[in-house]
């Protein structure tokens, strides 16, 4: 069952990663390895990990603003390594998304069953509470999005969406707390079958915008990430 889970660990001391590294290759997992804050965050691009093991204190930037970037364009698991008081007040009292902590010194064993117990949660389901559902419909600000009728209100007035704005505003409001790259909105509305200019989400985004805000809805409701996507604007 963890065969083809993806680990990527981040820990900058070279014995301690190491044991970390050989539990987990023990455990059948696929691990990847960082040392620093930097290739951490390229890595989680390059080879998308369902888990990441991230120590807070790293050189080139710390595990923290490791978390808040990855956070932008992936939903791995994240648990973060705290040495000190203080660094577990900041990954516990931040928001950066980091899903459990635990404190060195640590048992691999001990991490491990941290790890297999964080894999076990359904990632899906914790989404879906951070959408605000009620009545079967996705309510965000004052916009409405009912999946079943397909239909679209903001306050009271109905908005004319094309298939496309629609599943566009569908996905963003199911995870109003996620960030979507172009590329994850092209495959979720495209199926992963689209091979031309990925801009082409812009164009749609853009008349998704203007469509709402002129049925009256702020003017910021769908935010733009710079050189990442988009998201819906948290309050
Ligand atoms: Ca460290």
């Amino acid at each position: 069952m963890t065969k083809d889970l993806r680990v990527l660990v981040v820990e900058d001391e070279k014995e301690l990663a190491d044991v970390i590294v050989s539990y987990f290759e023990r455990e059948g997992y696929l691990v990847d390895q960082a040392f620093d804050g930097p290739s951490a965050v390229s890595l989680a691009r390059l080879s998308p990990p369902d888990l990441i093991i991230l120590d807070v204190m790293l050189p080139g930037f710390d595990g923290i603003e490791v978390c808040r970037q990855v956070r932008t364009f992936s939903d791995a698991y994240i648990l973060m390594l705290t040495a000190r008081d203080e660094e577990i007040d900041k990954v516990v009292g931040f928001a950066v998304g980091a899903d459990d902590y635990v404190v060195k010194p640590f048992s691999p064993r001990e991490l491990i069953a941290r790890a297999k117990a964080i894999l076990r949660r359904p990632r899906q389901q914790m989404l879906e509470q951070d959408a605000l559902i009620f009545d079967g419909q996705l309510h965000f600000d004052s916009t409405t999005l009912d999946p079943t009728s397909r239909t679209v209100m903001v306050g009271s007035k109905s908005v004319d969406l094309t298939r496309t704005e629609f599943d566009l505003l569908e996905i963003m409001m199911e995870s109003p707390k996620n960030v979507f790259s172009r590329r994850a909105l092209l495959e979720a509305v495209w199926g992963g079958e689209w091979y031309g200019e990925i801009h082409v989400v812009d164009v749609h985004v853009g008349h998704l915008r203007k469509k709402l805000s002129d049925a009256g809805a702020s003017l910021g409701l769908i935010r733009t990430i710079r050189g990442v996507g988009y998201g819906m604007e948290l309050k």
